[in-house]
């Protein structure tokens, strides 16, 4: 029998995928990460150019590592041996088939935000790869895009900030100050609401708590 978060979430997961919809993404609710799999690998056409930028929720989904196993041409950022190639592989995405990425928050109304430190993940949202797919748990979603931006700054930044080393006040505090640190992450702030051309982004929205 299905838990009450999972029906709070299976109601919430079908607000948003009309929602999405209705902004002319593409959009599929699974309620479990076996399903969420499942339906990125039917979404990916075998023999496609994949880059991804830092997501823990698809790390998570084992969804990297089924790639890899697959028949898919995977730029890997992680797999380079220098940080020449790195920026070089980082370039070559905006040319990929897909970009896989998550979201850092989610409004119930069909808005996306992601905060991003250098840029390499948020560029190739707003354009370059022909196809966009968002992965992300029901736990990003949020009643307003207020709420959303509200999340993204003061709940995932300052948790992903705990993995990089240059310090910064989240860092040692565990909470937002609205920093200027030379090791800020929060340099740039995408607010996605609307999928021009209609159907290159693609959600998956996972009904498990993924990611930060
Ligand atoms: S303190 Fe700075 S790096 Fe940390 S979440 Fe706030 S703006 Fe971002």
């Amino acid at each position: 029998m299905a838990t009450p978060k999972e029906l709070y979430y299976e109601k919430r997961g079908q607000i948003m995928v009309k929602n999405l919809l209705s902004r002319h993404f593409e959009a599929y609710y699974c309620a479990t990460k076996e399903e969420a799999v499942k339906k990125a690998l039917e979404l990916i056409p075998e023999g496609s150019s994949i880059g991804w930028g830092g997501t823990l929720t698809c790390t998570q989904l084992g969804l990297m590592d089924a790639l890899h196993a697959g028949n898919y041409n995977c730029l890997d950022r992680d797999q380079c041996a220098t940080p020449e190639e790195r920026e070089k592989l980082q370039r070559e995405i905006f040319f990929a088939d897909y970009f896989i990425t998550g979201a850092n928050g989610l409004s119930l109304d069909g808005q996306m935000v992601n905060i991003d430190g250098t840029g390499n993940r948020v560029a190739p949202i707003v354009y370059g790869p022909q196809n966009v797919l968002v992965v992300a748990g029901m736990n990003k979603v949020t009643d307003s895009l207020e709420d959303a931006v509200r999340r993204a700054r003061t709940v995932a930044a300052p948790m992903n900030k705990q993995r990089f080393p240059i310090q910064t006040p989240c860092e040692v505090t565990g909470t937002c100050a609205d920093c200027k640190s030379e090791g800020c992450i929060c340099n740039q702030m995408l607010i996605t609401r609307h999928c021009r051309p209609a159907g290159r982004i693609k959600f998956i929205l996972v009904g498990e708590d993924l990611g930060m």
